[in-house]
């Protein structure tokens, strides 16, 4: 069965029809020998028994006369009969009357038997009665040999199944001629079918346009191919457009990734601009009114300058809430892994809020169980900024009762301890349904009472994210009216023994100790000059790390190398830490301390910190204690390579030597200047007059080039100092007609020029045209100064 589906369907059609016409043409064979045998054999009885009829008969006379004579001559007649073997005639007593035989010898008849054919050995033998007037006189008996049916039937029987082989091979060569209207199609369709499986084409469509079943086939085939190609197209174009789709939309999405990337950068540097912008005018604002503070002033000033110094605090905290928030969101908040005393730190903690608490009349009371260990590993200005936070509203919240911050052990292992912190309030209380909510960034338990009370819904969003990156959880516990109690637990590393800090100090005297200020901020700058310089100390400031180098440098060919750095570690050129790193390579001293300022962390590895001798930073804005508490803290306590405390950072009582920017001036101010400014700015003019003038020079001023020229051709000056954009006439043009004139007269003025364009090549412009130097706005007072000393000691 498996072969026959295998065979192509032409061999089927013809197989098929072969074997129908072989079956029917054979049952038809059957059909017709049987029914040959059965018409043969009854044709055969009917004939004898007619002649045994008529021989009977004629027999009758014979049988009456009993003359056998006659009898035999009647069964003679049966001669010419083929098939009869032998005839008998038997009286009515069954005695033989007479008998005929067809062959040579005497006929035996069988015994008579009663009317009938009998079949016996291919012979058969037909007995009739006869009869005359109803009374039986004898009987007749016919033997005819059957074997002669036989051979008739065997000849009909050949010459038909001549006649159907015939048939057959007749049925076999129609049916190849004729299986190719049914094969030829279906073949022809299978080949497209089976190319259209590989190969799209429109040429495939089937040109059979018949009528018949199998046209109809070919109508759905090529319906189907169509229904395919119609598809594959819109596949094709739909692939098409789903690559481009996917190409586009990759493109928008690595578009979209790199705005995002940038933005994140963006947001980064936001971050530390804005940190650094608005912390930077804070030092000033804080220094400076402090300063204002610590001098003789009128008790109205007092009042008012202390009123700006609360409003700048409440500002630094509301300021520094919202830049912690956004470093955290960032994920820009880093933490420091530093060895700290905790109860000294919670100490100093609970003392700046003392008074806050002292103002309301509330008991204010830590309690930190003995079985916490006081030397741990960890980030304490973080820790600090929590328990201030939750300590701070736990004041802000209550208005009479206690305040009480508990530390317990939660865990200890050999090498960490978690510690369980609790801050609880007999405040307000926060209700129930909002004590989820608290922890959200800006939002208030109730924004009637914080109006009243004041905040902006930031402070627990910090506290919560810092304990969590602390590795530690927060929650609260309130009733209202009753109070609150916010507990955290918060792990910390145990510091060795031997990492400990030794906390052995050294008497320190400030008094003349050379110290050297690195801001690029004049504010802050003047600050910490006075600041110092308030403590006796002998302080230098610069604006640039280039400038820092060379008072180090200075210094120490003196013989009064600095004790103390303070470093500002945001600066446009050089940063604080690169500074470091350049001091530790140039100092050929190394008792040194590099006191860094900051606006945020300084994200450096403690060894780097060690090895650029950075023993302490501070946050700016930097409250006066802050810097002194820092100062002698730095300077009291033994870098670990000093073994000798003698050399500990105390100088003798040596003479203060001069500060840089009073060499600076000193050196500029050998001889006093007579300076003309051409400058039209009236800001830029004070600023300039202001620098100079301090430094003892004179100073004319010029409001546009042509009035300089006039006023160079008219007057003696030392020096110019050119503008470049300047109406009327610029200084490039003014400075060109200068040496012009100059080439008449011979004489020679050094000019500077000053430019707030730092673009590429304007220096080039300025020396072409005859100008001696270049400095670019907003003007440093040290860099001026120091280009006038420069470009003077050329002339
Ligand atoms: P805020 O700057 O407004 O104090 P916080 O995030 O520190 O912001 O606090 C969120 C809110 O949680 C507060 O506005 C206040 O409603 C509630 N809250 C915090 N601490 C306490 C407390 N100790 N007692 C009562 N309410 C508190």
């Amino acid at each position: 069965m498996r072969a026959f589906r295998r065979l192509r369907i032409e061999r089927k059609l013809t197989l098929i029809i072969m074997a129908t016409s072989c079956v029917s043409l054979l049952l038809a064979y059957v059909a017709f020998l049987v029914f040959n045998s059965i018409s043969l054999r009854r044709l055969s009885v009917d004939k004898v028994s007619a002649l045994a009829h008529v021989i009977g008969r004629n027999c009758r006379a014979s049988l009456q006369s009993d003359d056998s004579a006659a009898a035999t001559d009647t069964l003679a007649g049966l001669e010419a009969e083929p098939g009869i073997v032998g005839a008998a005639v038997f009286r009515s007593d069954g005695e033989v009357l007479a008998t005929h035989s067809a062959g040579a010898g005497a006929y035996d008849p069988p015994p008579p038997r009663g009317s009938g054919e009998y079949i016996e050995n291919g012979q058969m033998f037909l007995f009739r009665s006869i009869r005359r007037d109803g009374r039986e006189i004898g009987s007749i008996c016919i033997q005819s040999d059957r074997n002669r049916i036989d051979a008739a039937l065997l000849h009909d029987g050949v010459i038909a199944l001549g006649v159907i082989l015939m048939s057959v091979l007749l049925a076999f060569l129609l049916s190849r001629k004729l299986r190719g209207v049914i094969s030829d199609p279906v073949e022809e369709l299978s080949s497209v079918a089976r190319t259209a499986s590989w190969r799209r084409n429109d040429e495939l469509h089937s040109p059979n346009e018949g009528e018949d079943e199998i046209g109809f086939l070919y109508g759905c085939f090529n319906d189907i191919l169509t229904g395919i190609e119609e598809r594959d197209r819109e596949l094709g174009e739909h692939r098409e457009n789903l690559e481009a789709e996917v190409a586009s939309r990759t493109c928008e999405l690595s578009a979209a990734k790199e705005v995002a990337e940038a933005a994140s950068h963006a947001k980064s540097d936001f971050l530390a601009n804005m940190s650094h912008e608005i912390r930077t005018p804070m030092n000033g604002v804080i220094g400076m009114t402090e300063l204002a503070l610590s001098t003789e002033i009128g008790p109205d000033t007092r009042e008012y300058l202390e009123m700006v110094r609360g409003s700048a605090d409440e500002l630094l905290g509301i300021i520094n809430d919202i830049l912690d928030f956004s470093k955290i969101e960032a994920g820009k908040l880093g933490l420091e892994q530093v060895d700290f005393s905790l109860r000294s730190s919670v100490a100093m903690t609970m003392k700046t809020l003392a008074l806050q608490a002292h103002e309301k009349k509330l008991e204010l009371v830590f309690d930190i169980n003995p079985r916490v260990v006081d030397s741990l590993q960890g980030d304490p200005v973080r820790l600090r900024q929590i328990i201030v936070n939750l300590i701070g509203n736990a004041i802000k919240f209550t208005s009479q009762g206690e305040v009480v911050l508990r530390v317990d052990v939660e865990d200890c292992s050999r090498s960490s301890t978690t510690l369980h912190f609790s801050v609880c309030d007999t405040g307000v209380g926060i209700p129930q349904d909002k004590l989820e909510e608290i922890f959200d960034a800006f939002s208030q338990a109730d924004s009637s009472t914080t109006r009243r009370f004041g905040g902006t819904g930031l402070g627990l969003a910090i506290c919560s994210s810092l304990v969590r990156m602390m590795g530690g959880q927060i929650r609260v516990e309130s009733q209202v009216d009753k109070g609150t109690t916010f507990h955290f637990c918060v792990e910390f590393g145990l510091s060795r023994p031997g990492e400990q800090k030794p906390r052995t100090r050294v008497p320190v005297r400030l008094e003349g100790m050379p110290v050297l200020v690195v801001d690029d901020n004049a504010t802050n700058r003047r600050l910490f000059h006075d600041t110092f310089l308030r403590w006796k100390m002998a302080p230098t400031a610069v604006s640039s790390g280039g400038e820092a180098l060379e008072a180090f440098v200075e210094a120490e060919t003196r013989g009064s190398p600095f004790k103390l750095v303070a470093l500002d570690l945001h600066m446009p050129e050089t940063d604080g830490v690169e500074l470091a790193k350049r001091l530790a390579c140039c100092a050929r001293q190394d008792r040194y301390k590099i006191l860094m300022l900051t606006s945020s962390e300084i994200g450096q590895h403690p060894d780097t910190l060690a090895r650029t001798r950075i023993y302490g930073h501070l946050r700016k804005p930097v409250t006066q204690s802050e810097l002194y508490a820092a100062v002698v803290d730095l300077l009291s306590e033994p870098t670990p390579e000093e073994t000798d405390p003698a050399h500990e950072g105390v100088e003798p009582t040596a003479k203060a030597p001069a500060t840089r920017k009073e060499e600076g001036s000193a050196a500029a101010s050998a001889r006093p200047l007579r300076i003309l400014l051409a400058e039209d700015n009236a800001v830029n003019q004070k600023v300039a007059i202001g620098i100079l003038q301090k430094h003892g020079h004179e100073v004319v001023v010029a409001e546009n080039g042509q009035v300089a020229v006039n006023a160079v051709d008219r007057e003696r000056f030392d020096l110019v100092l050119m503008d470049m954009q300047m109406p009327v006439m610029s200084g490039i043009e003014a400075a060109t007609r200068i040496r012009e004139n100059e080439s008449l007269t011979g004489r020679h003025v050094p000019i500077i020029a000053l430019t707030a364009n730092a673009m590429k090549g304007d220096e080039e412009r300025c020396l072409e045209a005859g100008m001696e130097a270049y400095v670019s706005k907003p003007i440093r007072p040290s860099r001026l100064l120091a280009k006038i000393r420069d470009v003077l000691s050329r002339v």
